[in-house]
């Protein structure tokens, strides 16, 4: 399975990986792209 997909669905550049965790940052305009492609969110529905 690829990961960090949802940083190339940012198209605010506001997701950035450290330590296998995702951080969001001031930039995100919740437009929810992100979330749509996100497997964990998938997985934990
Ligand atoms: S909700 Fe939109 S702007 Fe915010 S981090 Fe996700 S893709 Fe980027």
């Amino acid at each position: 399975m690829k990961d960090k997909v949802c940083i190339g669905k940012c198209n605010r550049n506001a997701i950035w990986i450290e330590n296998k965790i995702a951080y969001i940052g001031d930039k995100c305009t919740h437009c929810g792209k992100c979330i749509e492609v996100c497997p964990v969110v998938k997985f934990s529905e």
